[in-house]
């Protein structure tokens, strides 16, 4: 029996990795900035959470979720996104009853059943943000911002935000009968799906991608002509806002995003050249009901989340080179039995110093040694036989140069860390 990868996941190694690490490290560099704390939920929850806190209409709910009884007979489900979980603990722990607002940042797997495809993994990872406790547009300018700057920050070239408002439960009704109005002459030029939203959520049908969907919905009513006298004022200073702090935006009135929870703000970043869905690297928007939906007070929330496998294509496709130190500083070439026992202490010392340092451990001849060292990728080679230390001194050799010089046996952690530029003891 041979086992496979699950279909739609990924095996992370070493030169991958890395990269993963890197962009992790920059989100969280950028959340400990803008003093957002790091929140850590389940990867599953109950089922009925999403149901309630994403939305039954939804293709998540309804198509995509991991659901699966435990041996408990409970139902539950793998997360299909960040929100809803982060939520949940928000109403349980009673966060809500402090002083707000509450800032919250999340990095993790999530997990949806689709068809795999470039960028789209049945596992996935997401960094994703949630601000509880406030409506101050300025503040979904921040976190819009904050996610602008994240594309920056990892060298993604550009990244512009998709804006629009969704309204709220004032204004959406109003908006929602001139829009089934004008699309029911239409409802048979539409497709399957949309027929289907017709009914649910008709908004939804503005952000289809189907070409003939596009062409009925071309001249829509707007949900921005619709606005009421608390998000129009709100729009505008969310667009304000994030005009102050240069984030490059543009007005897309058919932005609704998949999830049924958003209020007012609405966006998504765009790769540039890349048209349409196919250029979302991710979104996010605001979500006032939310917490009252899973069982909280009314308490305002905005976020975003954020496709990592979206980044690392943009990456790749941009030909980003991240600058990730490959290579073990220094690789101790020892030789015969003292040489040897030496050298355990002198990776010691090395690591301790802050230094990558590796050895042999497959008693290799000289000649292997230092293929292994090569194949480390070392800067630096040590090399002990028994003459150096009988004279308690060690050879280094520069690989790249050949350059030699010889020091004292228990300078070398020093050295080796003053001429790779590390210091971290
Ligand atoms: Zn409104
Ligand atoms: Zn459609």
């Amino acid at each position: 029996m041979s086992f496979r990868i699950p279909r739609g996941t990924v095996d992370l190694m070493s030169g991958e990795v890395e990269k993963w690490q890197y962009i992790e490290d920059k989100a969280r560099e950028l959340c400990r900035r803008y003093h957002f704390s790091e929140i850590r939920t389940p990867i599953f929850e109950q089922t009925e959470l999403f149901q309630r806190g994403v939305g039954e209409t939804t293709d998540v709910v309804s198509k995509e979720m991991y659901t699966f009884l435990d041996r408990g007979g409970r139902s539950l489900t793998l997360r299909p996104e960040g929100t809803a979980g982060v939520v949940r603990s928000f109403v349980e722990k009673k966060v809500y009853g402090e002083p707000q607002p509450t800032k919250w940042y999340y990095i993790g797997q999530m997990y949806r059943y689709e068809r795999p495809q470039a960028g789209r993994q049945r596992q996935f990872h997401q960094f994703g943000i949630e601000a509880f406790g406030a409506t101050d547009p300025a503040l979904d300018a921040e976190l819009i911002d904050l996610g602008w700057q994240f594309y920056h920050s990892v060298g993604i070239r550009g990244v512009k935000v998709a804006l629009n408002s969704v309204g709220c439960s004032t204004c959406r009704p109003r908006h929602r009968e001139k829009l089934v109005a004008y699309l029911t002459p239409h409802k048979e030029a539409l497709c399957k799906d949309c027929q289907t939203r017709f009914d649910q959520n008709p908004m939804r049908i503005l952000d289809c991608k189907n070409e003939g969907c596009q062409q009925v919905t071309h001249d829509a009513p707007r949900m921005v002509d619709y606005l009421c006298e608390e998000c129009e004022p709100h729009f505008e200073a969310v667009k304000e806002n994030l005009d102050l702090l240069d984030v490059e935006w543009f007005l897309d009135t058919r932005l609704v995003r998949g999830l049924d929870y958003y209020t007012q703000t609405a966006f998504e970043y765009i790769l540039e050249g890349q048209g349409g869905h196919a250029g979302s690297l991710g979104g996010g928007g605001r979500y006032n009901g939310l917490v009252q939906e899973v069982g909280g007070p009314e308490m305002p929330g905005v976020g975003f989340g954020l496709g990592l496998e979206r980044v690392m294509l943009a990456l790749d496709s941009q030909e980003v080179k991240l600058p990730i130190a490959h290579g073990v500083d220094c690789y101790i070439v020892s030789l015969g039995d003292n040489a040897k026992k030496r050298s355990v202490l002198l990776l010691k010392e090395l690591r301790q110093s802050g230094s990558t340092a590796e050895r042999d451990y497959l008693d290799r001849k000289m000649k292997g040694q230092l293929k292994a060292a090569d194949r480390a990728q070392a800067r630096f080679v040590a090399i002990l036989g028994e003459n150096e230390l009988e004279k308690n001194q060690i050879v280094v050799k520069e690989m790249a140069t050949g350059e030699q010089t010889t020091i004292q046996l228990d300078k070398l952690a020093t050295y080796i860390r003053e001429i790779s530029g590390k210091d971290h003891s």
